[in-house]
């Protein structure tokens, strides 16, 4: 029988507007890599971007991407071994992912490095300073794991240029995350090289997410392979119990584009989602920093064919920060924090004017603390919460927009004193002293018992190198002191499709849905709980895509 997954006006006599091998829905780096997995499959291929711009949230991120055992390693002189990264991944996911996809994606991973940059333009650094999210936990490594895709020439792009997604918060500054880590970008960010990087914009060189997507673009395209952009994949169309094709909207019309060997979902989180992330999520999240087009289509899509899922209650947390009326697509901006709560001068509190994590923990883990919930108040005891700050922040240290030398931004809320600064933002004036006071002693003795803050090289890595004792903790007692919103935000979920080794989607009885694969956010996440490094989630969609990819060309599942 040939059926839509949700109705029936489709009919088999029907001619498909488009046939290729393997259609894969997403342009973000799961579904980039896949294509380029199934081209080199010798697949025909096709792509669709539901946005009008190529790369998705792996084109707005940091484009950091984490391999144990990779090639590069040796490079900064860090060794590695496979059964360290499975116990250390393992700890990390918590028992919310599956041992034999822990296994799949480690194995994996380091050959789809090796592929990637055979296919691509691509020549990834190992970052030696850049530890693991738990560097100091059986298996975990003081860096290297992760990888810098370096800088990006968008004129190499010719028409698909400005086609090429732009973090609106890192598209103007092209440094390499090296070049950042080198340069002090959170310790030191007066002292850029600001004339190099603008130099470097108006050449049209890229960075981070951008260098990624866009030397996967190129890969693309030079293949042949033009991404289908403002396509939304709506529904998986089913024969026989496989996926044989997809019907897309354009504009105002409906497509029907059949595959012949598979249909890989790589459409991203379902963050944007209100809905979904209220109805699945372990917590509120209410400050998503992706584009807003990851709106859980694909998840949607798995589950209208009785896909299984899994880690539907984690996402990649991550707290978030709002410059008022900043917009991104038409939507609100919201920055992820990857610095402000980890540099000295700074904590977090809740409305006791409490601390109650430590703030410069990786912003995963550290999200989690914000949902404690006191079962008699019924209340979360961590929402909201407020990042303060003293003057000494703002004469050092860059916030959002904000740079050392520039007026006060308005945004910040500002008072004399910090009784006043607890009255601005309904936060218990003696709670926040009490808190300060002890604080400020932490600060100078360089050691925070309490919550362990600036013990971990995680933690100095966004510390202040030049800072003493501590990089990561200096008192806050130089008004005027200011304070910030802090938001439960994420750089994407990632619950999903149950997938097998192979990326192929299962249903609940763990036989596969033929022709249908995901990676990336949209399928159950490796990792489970964990964020094991930077770049673990743009690793693991890689290495799925790559597995999605391969398999689909064959046309065995
Ligand atoms: C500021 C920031 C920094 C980050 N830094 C890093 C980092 O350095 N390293 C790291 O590992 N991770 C990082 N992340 C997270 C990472 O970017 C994402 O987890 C990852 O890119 C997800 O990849 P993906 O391919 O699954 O989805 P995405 O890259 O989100 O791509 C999904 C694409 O599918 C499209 N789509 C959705 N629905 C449809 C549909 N119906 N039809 C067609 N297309 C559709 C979307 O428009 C989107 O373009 C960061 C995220 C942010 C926001």
């Amino acid at each position: 029988m040939f059926h839509s997954s949700q109705s029936m006006w489709f009919r088999k006599a029907q001619k498909w507007q488009l046939e290729v091998d393997v259609v894969v829905i997403g342009s973000g780096a799961a579904g980039a890599v896949a294509a380029l997995a199934a081209h080199a499959g010798k697949a025909k291929v096709a792509v669709l971007e539901k946005s009008d711009r190529f790369g998705g949230t792996t084109a707005v991120s940091g484009g950091v991407v984490w391999v144990p055992c990779n090639k590069h390693m040796a490079d900064v002189g860090i060794a590695d071994s496979f059964d360290d990264a499975l116990a250390y991944v393992t700890r990390l996911a918590d028992g919310r992912s599956e041992p034999a996809l822990i296994r799949r994606y480690l194995e994996t991973a380091p050959q789809m490095i090796d592929f990637v940059e055979g296919a691509t333009p691509i020549a990834f650094k190992a970052l030696g300073r850049y530890p693991d999210y738990h560097p100091e936990f059986a298996g975990g490594r003081p860096g290297g794991r992760s990888l810098d895709p370096g800088l990006f020439d968008t004129n190499t792009l010719g028409p698909w240029k400005d086609k090429l997604r732009r973090s609106p918060v890192f598209g103007m500054t092209a440094m390499s995350v090296s070049e950042a880590t080198d340069w002090g970008v959170f310790s030191k960010p007066s002292a850029l090289p600001f004339g190099l990087l603008a130099k470097r914009f108006k050449q049209g060189l890229v960075c981070y997410g951008g260098a990624l997507s866009g030397g996967l673009l190129k890969a693309l395209l030079d293949r042949g392979i033009e991404p289908t952009l403002g396509t939304s994949a709506e529904e998986l169309l089913v024969d026989d119990d496989r996926v044989v094709g997809v019907r897309a909207r354009q504009g105002d019309k409906d497509i029907l584009i059949g595959a012949k060997r598979g249909v890989v979902l790589a459409s991203g989180g379902f963050e944007w989602n209100a809905d979904l992330c209220r109805r699945f999520l372990g917590g509120p999240l209410t400050h998503p920093n992706s584009p807003p087009g990851n709106d859980g289509d694909g998840l949607r899509m798995a589950m209208s064919l009785g896909a299984d899922l899994g880690n539907m209650s984690e996402a990649w947390w991550c707290p978030s920060l709002m410059v008022p009326g900043e917009e991104y697509d038409k939507r609100p901006l919201h920055r992820g924090d990857f610095a402000t709560r980890s540099l000295p001068h700074s904590v977090i509190v809740n409305k006791q004017g409490h601390r109650f994590v430590n703030e410069a923990h990786n912003y995963n883990d550290l999200m989690k603390a914000f949902f404690a919930f006191d079962p008699v108040a019924y209340e979360r005891t961590n929402l909201p919460a407020w990042i303060v700050i003293d003057q000494q922040y703002l004469d050092r240290y860059a916030l959002l927009t904000y740079v050392p030398g520039m007026p006060i931004p308005e945004w910040l809320i500002k008072a004399d004193s910090l009784d006043e600064l607890a009255t601005a933002i309904g936060v218990d004036a003696r709670g926040l002293a009490a808190t300060v006071l002890r604080f400020n002693r932490f600060a100078v003795e360089g050691a925070d018992p309490d919550f362990r803050r600036g013990e971990s090289l995680y933690d100095h890595f966004y510390g202040d190198p030049e800072h003493k004792p501590n990089p990561n903790l200096g008192t806050i007692e130089k008004g005027p002191f200011y304070a910030i919103a802090v938001h439960p935000g994420a750089i994407g979920t990632k619950g999903g499709a149950r997938t097998d080794g192979d990326a192929r989607v299962l249903r609940p009885d763990g036989a596969p849905i033929p022709g249908l694969y995901a990676a990336g956010n949209v399928m159950a996440g490796v990792t489970g709980a964990g964020y094991p490094g930077a770049g673990a989630t743009i690793g693991a969609a890689m290495t799925f895509g790559y597995l999605a990819g391969r398999h689909a060309a064959q046309r065995s599942g």
